[in-house]
C-alpha cells in the first residue's frame, strides 16, 4: 500500500464571506520510502495539501489515506507523520542535545535510550560534537540540521517539509539539498517536500507532483517532467522553453508536420494519443539544449529552422544564443563550450536551428 494516498481532495476556505478554493481535487499516491515533491509557484496550494495530510486541516472533499488507512477525523499528533517548517522552530533556550530529546522525554522514553536515539541522529545530520550548543550559536544550516533530527527522532512513517531551505542563502541551499537526500536515504523514511524553486525539486526528488492553482498538471520523475512536460504550464514553470507552432500539412504515421516551405520543417512524433488533422494549428515545446545552431538547413530527418541570433550571453560553462526564427518565434538555444572554442554565431547571423524530432513535445 502506498504510505500516503489522497483522492479526490480538495479545500475550499471561506474568508471574508468569499469562498478561497486552495486545492480543487488532488490525487495522488507516494510510495514507501519515496522522496516526493509539490511543486509549484506560490499560492498554488502546496501548503495547504501537507497541512491536510498532516492533520491540521480537514480537506473539503476527499479523503487523505496513510498506510492505507483512513485518516478522516484523526488528530495530528495521532498519525505517525512529523512536519519541519522554514521557521525551524527551535527552542532557544535548550542547547542541541535537548531540543532533540525534547519529544522523546515527554513520551517517557528511558534515559539510556534517549540518549542513544538522540546521538545517532545527531551522527546523522553530522552534527556529533554540538551537543551543547544553544541555537543561537549554531549557522542557519545547523539550525535547519536540529529541526531535522528533532523530527526524526521520533522514528516517523513520513516526514512533510515545507519550504525548509526558504531562509538559506543560495550556497547553503545547494549543499542542504545534497545533505537531505543523503540524510533520507540514509533513514528511508517517506518524505514530501514542498518547494516553489524548481531546481530544488529537480535535485532531490524521486517524483515530482507539478501543482498549479489547486491541482496536479503533471506527475512524475524529475527526468519525465523536465523533458516530456505534460503542459504549456509545466514547461515554462520548469526550466527554459521553448514553444513554436504552426500549422500541420501533413499527418503520416511517424507524426504531424509542420512545413515551412524553404524556411524549415517541424515534425512532432505521434505519442500519448496526440490526435491531429492537417490544417489544426499545434503547439509544441523544444528545449533549449536539446536544439544544434548551423550554417545549413540540416538533411534528412532532422527539424529545421531559420531564424537570426539577435543575442549571444556567454555563461561560463555554457554559452546562451536568443535567435527569432523567420516564423517570428523567439527561441533560446543553450551549447556546452568546449576548450579554446569561438562562438558558434554572433549576433545578427542568420542561422539553422536543427533538433531530432523526438524532442519535440506536441501540448
Ligand atoms: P502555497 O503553499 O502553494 O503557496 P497555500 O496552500 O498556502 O499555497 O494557499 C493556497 C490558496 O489558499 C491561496 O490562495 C491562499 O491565499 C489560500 N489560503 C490558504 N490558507 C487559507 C486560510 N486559512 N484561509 C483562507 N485562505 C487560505
Ligand atoms: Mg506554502
Amino acid at each position: 500500500v502506498p504510505a500516503i494516498e489522497l483522492t479526490g481532495v480538495e479545500k475550499t476556505f471561506h474568508a471574508y464571506g468569499e469562498a478561497v478554493a486552495a486545492v480543487g481535487g488532488v490525487d495522488l499516491a507516494i510510495g514507501q520510502g519515496e522522496f516526493f515533491s509539490l511543486l509549484g509557484p506560490s499560492g498554488c496550494g502546496k501548503t495547504t495539501t501537507m497541512r491536510m495530510i498532516a492533520g491540521f486541516e480537514e480537506p473539503t472533499a476527499g479523503e487523505v489515506y496513510l498506510h492505507g488507512r483512513s485518516v478522516t477525523g484523526v488528530p495530528a499528533n495521532r498519525r505517525d507523520v512529523n512536519m519541519v517548517f522554514q521557521s525551524y522552530a527551535l527552542f532557544p533556550h535548550m542547547n542541541v542535545f535537548d531540543n532533540v530529546a525534547f519529544g522523546l522525554r515527554r513520551r517517557g522514553v528511558a534515559k539510556a535510550e534517549t540518549k542513544a536515539r538522540v546521538g545517532e541522529m545527531l551522527e546523522i545530520v553530522d552534527l556529533t560534537g554540538r551537543e551543547r550548543r544553544r541555537p543561537a550559536e549554531l549557522s542557519g544550516g545547523q539550525q535547519q540540521r536540529v529541526a531535522l533530527a528533532r523530527a526524526l527522532v521520533n522514528r516517523p512513517r513520513a516526514l512533510l517539509l515545507d519550504e525548509p531551505l526558504g531562509a538559506l542563502d543560495l550556497k547553503l541551499r545547494q549543499a542542504m539539498q545534497v545533505e537531505l537526500k543523503r540524510i533520507q536515504r540514509e533513514v528511508g523514511i517517506t518524505f514530501v517536500y514542498v518547494t516553489h524553486d524548481q531546481g530544488e525539486a529537480l535535485t532531490m526528488s524521486d517524483r515530482i507532483a507539478v501543482m498549479n492553482d489547486g491541482l496536479i498538471e503533471q506527475l512524475g520523475t524529475p527526468r519525465e517532467i523536465y523533458e516530456h512536460p505534460a503542459t504549456r504550464f509545466v514547461a515554462g514553470f520548469i526550466g527554459t522553453s521553448n514553444l513554436l507552432g504552426g500549422e500541420v500539412t501533413e499527418v503520416s504515421g511517424g507524426g504531424a508536420v509542420i512545413s515551412y516551405g524553404p524556411d524549415g520543417r517541424i515534425e512532432v512524433p505521434v505519442r500519448d494519443g496526440l490526435k491531429v488533422a492537417g490544417g489544426e494549428r499545434l503547439e509544441l515545446t523544444v528545449r533549449p539544449e536539446k536544439i544544434g545552431i548551423g550554417t545549413d538547413k540540416p538533411a534528412g530527418d532532422l527539424c529545421g529552422v531559420r531564424g537570426t541570433v539577435t543575442e549571444v550571453v556567454y555563461l561560463g560553462t555554457s554559452t546562451s544564443y536568443n535567435i527569432t526564427t523567420s516564423t517570428g518565434a523567439d527561441v533560446v538555444v543553450f551549447m556546452q563550450n568546449a576548450t579554446n572554442a569561438d562562438d558558434i554565431a554572433v549576433r545578427g547571423d542568420g542561422v539553422w536551428l536543427s533538433w531530432d524530432p523526438r524532442h519535440s513535445y506536441a501540448i
